[in-house]
This record gives structure tokens, C-alpha cells and sequence, in this order.
């Protein structure tokens, strides 16, 4: 028997017209090196229509795609709000991929329109002529003449293209399984792959994190979105602060320690979401200066393991919670959080903060080991994460034609390529990347683990550890460290540290001092590149 229920869609158009109608007074704030530039959700709706009659002059139909290659802005929010509800597809574009990844990522999608933020126009203007798909490049925040483009494509000020269009827009009734929008994830191996959001995914996980034992957000948040719009959507920030009103404050350009700590002392955000080394950056330079972040609520801690220490370290001298968060791209993000469960307080939470948290009700979870077989949730037994759900990625696109991506799926569930362990209560601990994992002597070591204990040394910055070759074990631990400022600790010293905190066959024999460790597009510890540098012989 079907419902009795209407089958209303659940699609970005109608989160759009909720958002700047009902939360017409809402800011949201772009930093501008020294203050905030400001204009309210009713503004931001006004624009986005504008935008999206532009687009449609620039002959967007369809379920055509409109890249973005721009910082966390108004502009780009704008757009956020425009493209999907206009029934086109944004394809956020990650403006720290590779050239070849960009030209690659562009045709795949085949973007017909791209909107640039001016200050990036250099950048783009090297990988412009690769595009075999792009009319149409729109320049934000800036002079066109920034841009220099090649016959065949048509440049223009967003501004002016802006200008004197109708503030409202008809916006269609799309099919919420439709797609929505797109991002590639940043490909370690092989080609980049294309993960595209629906409609629906967009609107139940835009619910889900303003769920309280989620990340809470509510409508007093001003949340500071530091993840980029590039990152899995800003980690579904923008679209659920339009569900509740919440306030945005967007950091633009401006991502290093000190415009950072100047902008949460200036507008006194309650929210902010960031990869663990944003907050790593920011803790030193709060501690050399004595910053004050006692705004922030709550803050999420995603896209790498969080390391403890930061947590106690933001905690006990800033008095800000850190939540951790586990998610890929592929998960649009939130597949877990780490919300300690009822009844637990003080310092009780810390085990249950210390995981990747648990999954919500709509994602299903599951551990495969070597055979096959699914690990019972013993808080020991460990295996490969399988995820499945209503906002987890079912392929990747056009991985049928590609003959390329689908490895990573295995009777509907998405292999997410992390390796860990369920306690019963379904928290996660993950251990490692199974890529990362080092294998010695028949065992594995947690790479994440040992750079957990080892960042917990009050001179260390920073610290990566990957598996080196060794004859007798296979594989051994290699840690490089990134001392703080005016520190010093020796290998011996740190040995010795480590001994009441690790097993004694993972204690690392191996220590290479750096000055910073290699980072991804989207700011994790690069990994594959610290291997690639101890194989050339480039760390001591
Ligand atoms: P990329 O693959 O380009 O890094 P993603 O952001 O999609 O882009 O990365 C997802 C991966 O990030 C996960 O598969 C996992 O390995 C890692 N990750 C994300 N959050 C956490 C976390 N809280 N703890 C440990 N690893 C995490």
C-alpha cells in the first residue's frame, strides 16, 4: 500500500526560497583582508537570480554545468544558490589541483560556463586554452581585462552581467533525483573522480548536520566556513545554513593563521569547520599571541584523523570544543561524527571525541577484512569501511564509459579505502588509510596512531609517519617531525616519550626532521609524497 503522502521534492530551489525569504536579514560576511564586507540572505537570493537569468542568457539550459573556481565568498555562494535551483549542475572546481587535473576535470564535466574570481585569473589563464568545452568565463570581484582568454570563448564581468536584471526567478521544479552539483576528489591514483550530488542528497544532508547530536547548527550560528566551497561542498555548510539562517562568514583569500585569528576576534563567529592543519597553524599562532577564540561553540575537525593533543590543546587553553568528523567527497561529506553519547560529561567525553564518532541514522556502516568477510563491532576486530546511504555516492560519473572506479564499490556499498574498528556502541576508530597502513613483520602499525603520540610532545608542531622498506620487518615506521618554533627534541628524547605509549615492536627507530610536511589540495598531510621523498633519498 502506498502513503497517503504527498511527493513533494525535496530540491535546492526550495531550500533557496526558505532560506532568503524567511531568513531575509541573515548575513553573510566576506573577509576582505582587514574587515568584513557584508549583505543579507534577501540580497544573496536577489543576486542569485540575477546570476541565474545571466546564465540563461549565456544559453545554460538544462542540466548543463557551471564550473566555479573561486575562494569562499558572497560571489560564490551566489552561485551556490543559483545553478542548482535554476536546474544546471555547479561543478566546484579545486583551484589547487594540478594543471593537467584541472584540464582534465573541466572536459570531463564538460563546463560550459566558469566563473573565476579575479585574484585567480593568472592561475586560470594557464589552463584556459586546455578547456575543449567552456564558452563562456565570467570574472568576479575584479576587472575583466585580468583575464586573458583565447578566441573562441567569450569573457565577462559578473557585475555587469549582473546588472539591471529581474531579482526574482521562476525557479523550476526539478526532479529531486536530479543532479544538483559535482566534485571531482583529488585522485591520488589514477584520474580525479567525479562524485555528483542529487537534489535530495543536498536537502537530507543539509537536515541532518543541523541535527544537535550532529553539528548542531541552528539559526544563532554565525558559522565560519573555512573548508573551501571546493571541498565537498564546504562540508554541506552553505546549503544547511540557508535550512535554519544561520549567518556565514567567508574567509575569501585570506586562509593563513593570522587573518584568520583576526576575523574570529573581529566578527565572533560560534562555528567553524576546518582539516586538522588550519587548526594545527592557527593553535601556534593564538599561543604566540594570545589570541582570544572563546566566540567559537563548537568547531569540526575533518578530512584527516584529529590529534588529540589539539583537541586538549584548543580546549584547555582556548576553551573550544573541537568535534571530530569523518567523510569523503563520496559521502557529500558527513558519514560520522563524534558526539560522546547521552550521560557522558567531563573529562568522560574524551575517549568517545578521540573517535571518528558514529554514523547517523541513514548511513549504514560496515567492516570488511581480506576474505571477505564482515568483522564483528568489538572495538578490536578490524577491517575496510563500507558505507551505503542516501547521500553516499552510488558510482562515480561516467565510470562506465571510463571503465575506470568501479573497484570502489562492492554490492552497493562504497569502499571508502580506510581501515578501522567499531566499538559495540558504533563508535569508529579508524586506524589508518589502508594505502598508509604499515605493515612490519606480519603486523600492522597505525600510522595515525604513532603521529597522535608523537604530535603529543610539547616541541612537536607537527609529525607525518609512513612505512619505509626494511629487510628484516618489511616495512618500519619513519616519523618526520615538524618542531615548533625555538624547540628542540631529540630522536633518543622522543624514543623515550614514546615508550609508555606505544607498543614497544611499533616504537619508531627511524626520525627525520622537516621543515613542513607536504600537503594535499585540499591541506592533508601528503603522505605519498613524504614516501616519494625518503625513496630519493631527500630526508636524512
Ligand atoms: P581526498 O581523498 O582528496 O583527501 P576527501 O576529502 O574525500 O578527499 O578524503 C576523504 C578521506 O579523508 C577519507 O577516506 C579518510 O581517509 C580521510 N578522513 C576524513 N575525515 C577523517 C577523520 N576524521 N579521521 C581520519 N581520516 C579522515
Amino acid at each position: 500500500m502506498l502513503s497517503t503522502m504527498q511527493d513533494t521534492p525535496l530540491t535546492i530551489g526550495r531550500l533557496v526560497r526558505h532560506g532568503t525569504g524567511m531568513y531575509s536579514s541573515s548575513e553573510v560576511l566576506t573577509w576582505t583582508g582587514t574587515e568584513a564586507r557584508r549583505e543579507q540572505y534577501g540580497q544573496t537570493g536577489r543576486r542569485a537570480a540575477q546570476l541565474a537569468h545571466a546564465l540563461r542568457d549565456l544559453g545554460v539550459t538544462g542540466d548543463q554545468r557551471v564550473g566555479t573556481f573561486m575562494w569562499n565568498n558572497a560571489e560564490h555562494l551566489q552561485a551556490y544558490l543559483a545553478v542548482p535551483s535554476m536546474g544546471a549542475v555547479l561543478h566546484t572546481l579545486n583551484l589547487r589541483l594540478f594543471p593537467e587535473q584541472l584540464t582534465y576535470i573541466t572536459n570531463h564535466a564538460a563546463d560550459h560556463v566558469v566563473l573565476v574570481d579575479a585574484s585567480l585569473a593568472p592561475l586560470f589563464a594557464r589552463v584556459l586554452p586546455t578547456f575543449t568545452t567552456v564558452k563562456h568565463v565570467v570574472v568576479v570581484n575584479g576587472p575583466v581585462e585580468a583575464l586573458e582568454v583565447p578566441d573562441g570563448i567569450e569573457v565577462h564581468s559578473y557585475d555587469e552581467l549582473l546588472s539591471g536584471r529581474p531579482e526574482e526567478f521562476d525557479w523550476p521544479e526539478v526532479d529531486e533525483r536530479q543532479a544538483a552539483a559535482m566534485c571531482y576528489t583529488s585522485g591520488t591514483t589514477g584520474n580525479p573522480k567525479g562524485v555528483v550530488y542529487s537534489h535530495r542528497s543536498i536537502y537530507l544532508h543539509s537536515m541532518q548536520i543541523c541535527m544537535s547530536d550532529s553539528m548542531g547548527l541552528d539559526g544563532t550560528d554565525k558559522s565560519l566556513l573555512i573548508v573551501p566551497m571546493f571541498h565537498a561542498m564546504s562540508w554541506g555548510l552553505p546549503y544547511a545554513s540557508m535550512l535554519v539562517g544561520g549567518s556565514m562568514l567567508m574567509p575569501d583569500r585570506f586562509l593563513q593563521p593570522e587573518p584568520l585569528a583576526a576575523m574570529i576576534t573581529a566578527e565572533q563567529p560560534t562555528f567553524a569547520a576546518a582539516v586538522p592543519t588550519i587548526w594545527q597553524g592557527l593553535l601556534a599562532h593564538l599561543d604566540a599571541t594570545s589570541g582570544d577564540v572563546s566566540s567559537l561553540r563548537n568547531t569540526i575537525v575533518g578530512g584527516s584523523a584529529c590529534p588529540p593533543a589539539l583537541m586538549h590543546a584548543f580546549y584547555e587553553r582556548y576553551g573550544v570544543r573541537i568535534t571530530q568528523a569523518w567523510g569523503m567527497t563520496e559521502t557529500s561529506p558527513l558519514g560520522s561524527i563524534a558526539m560522546p553519547p547521552a550521560g557522558v560529561t567531563g573529562d568522560d567525553e574524551w575517549p568517545y571525541r578521540y573517535t571518528q564518532g558514529r554514523p547517523p541514522a541513514a548511513v549504514s556502516a560496515r567492516l570488511i577484512d581480506d576474505n571477505g568477510d564482515e568483522v564483528p563491532w568489538d572495538g578490536e576486530s578490524v577491517g575496510e569501511l563500507e558505507v551505503k546511504g542516501p547521500w553516499i555516492t552510488g558510482a562515480y560519473y561516467r565510470q562506465e564509459e571510463d571503465g575506470d572506479g568501479a573497484e570502489k564499490f562492492r554490492d552497493g556499498w562504497l569502499r571508502t579505502g580506510d581501515v578501522g574498528a567499531f566499538t559495540p556502541d558504533g563508535y569508529l576508530k579508524l586506524t589508518d588509510r589502508s594505502k598508509d597502513v604499515i605493515k612490519s613483520g606480519g603486523e600492522w602499525i597505525s600510522s595515525v596512531e604513532l603521529e597522535n603520540q608523537v604530535m603529543a610532545h610539547p616541541a612537536v608542531a607537527e609529525a607525518a609517519v609512513v612505512g619505509i622498506p626494511d629487510l628484516k620487518w618489511d616495512e618500519r615506521p619513519l616519523v618526520a617531525i615538524v618542531l615548533r618554533e625555538g624547540e628542540n627534541v631529540q630522536p633518543q628524547e622522543l624514543r623515550e616519550f614514546l615508550e609508555d605509549r606505544v607498543a614497544r615492536w611499533q616504537l619508531p627507530e627511524n626520525y627525520t626532521y622537516i621543515e613542513e610536511v607536504p600537503k594535499t589540495s585540499v591541506g592533508k598531510f601528503d603522505k605519498k609524497r613524504l614516501r616519494a621523498a625518503y625513496a630519493e633519498g631527500k630526508l636524512d
